[in-house]
């Protein structure tokens, strides 16, 4: 078994990209620049919010946080999306999920300027990249392809198994595991908390990536020998254990699955990283015009 290695991969690809990042500012006087739109206090958001902003100081980008409080209308939030669209001292945008109730993730997506959406959930990006048309990918499946490119893991004709159908994860996980690319032409199955027979269908995975939010959901009974997991699964609870207060724990069931595997990314240290890295590439990727102009 072997572990890919988010932390490795992330570190490699993070000096790339703080290469390029000192190229355009040489170039062009300017730094990329992200700016993060957090609303509440969640305990998880606060944490990937304030990774991501460190991790665009360490490449040599500029990152700003605007915070609201969870009783911020969607109006004004729309207010503040479109004066960020309309700026041009910001390359590219998010606003971290969850929102509170009141609040219609859908319509906020949709409010971003596609060619600011570095978490590449619009739909004109989600369907340029069914297209397989150059776009901001979702980060966190863009990190998986990221990853498994690193590691030269041979995807054609393999037989792959998505759990978990989400918008920003599961569901364009499948279809770029399908698409005519490279990692990708993969015979993919989607499966969903209204699949029947789930263990019979990851038994016969080559490829399983597990993004449920259940913790240990997948056990070793349900893979097959020399299979590559890849647990997207971030499962917080409270613990007495860690500085932090908290421990996450994978949608796999880590110790008892690994054996089994070629190829397993940890939890924490495996995809949670790769997401990181892909936000600061699709940043850099809009600062420099790559895919819109
Ligand atoms: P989500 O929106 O809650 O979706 C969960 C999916 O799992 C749904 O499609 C659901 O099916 C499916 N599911 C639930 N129970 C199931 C069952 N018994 N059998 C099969 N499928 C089942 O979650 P998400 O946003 O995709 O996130 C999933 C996990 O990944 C969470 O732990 C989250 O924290 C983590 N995450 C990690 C990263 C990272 O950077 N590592 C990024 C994003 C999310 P239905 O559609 O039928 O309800």
């Amino acid at each position: 078994m072997k572990l890919l290695d988010g932390k490795h991969v992330s570190e490699h690809l993070k000096i790339e990209i703080a290469q390029e990042a000192a190229d355009l500012l040489a170039k062009t006087g300017r730094k990329p620049h992200l700016v993060a739109i957090l609303v509440g206090n969640d305990g998880g958001s606060e944490t990937y919010v304030a990774s991501k902003m460190r991790n665009c100081e360490k490449v040599g980008f500029k990152s700003s946080l605007i915070r609201y409080d969870n009783s911020v209308t969607e109006a004004e939030l729309i207010v503040k999306i479109t004066e960020l669209n309309n700026d041009n001292s910001v390359d590219g945008f998010i606003v971290q999920l969850p929102l509170p109730q009141h609040i219609n993730p859908e319509t906020i997506t949709e409010a971003i300027d596609y060619r600011k959406d570095v978490d590449g959930f619009h739909p004109v990006n989600l369907g340029r990249m069914q297209r397989n048309l150059p776009c901001f990918l979702p980060a966190t499946p863009y990190g998986i392809l990221l990853m498994l490119q690193f590691y030269n893991i041979d995807t054609e004709g393999k037989n792959c198994v998505v759990i978990g159908r989400s918008n920003i994860v599961g569901s364009p996980m499948s279809i770029l595991m399908a698409r005519n690319a490279k990692p990708g032409n993969c015979t993919v199955t989607l499966a969903h908390s209204k699949t029947k027979n789930l263990k019979e269908i990851t038994l016969n995975a080559d490829i399983i990536i597990a993004a449920i939010g259940k913790k240990n959901f997948v056990t070793a009974d349900m893979v097959k020998q020399g299979a590559v997991v890849i647990d997207v699964g971030m499962n917080r609870e409270t613990s007495t254990e860690t500085k932090s207060g908290y421990k996450l724990f994978g949608d796999v069931y880590f110790e008892a699955v690994a054996p089994k595997c070629s190829y397993i990314t940890p939890v924490p240290g495996g995809v949670g990283l790769m997401t990181i890295v892909s936000l600061l590439k699709n940043t850099l990727a809009a600062a420099k015009n790559e895919y819109y102009s």
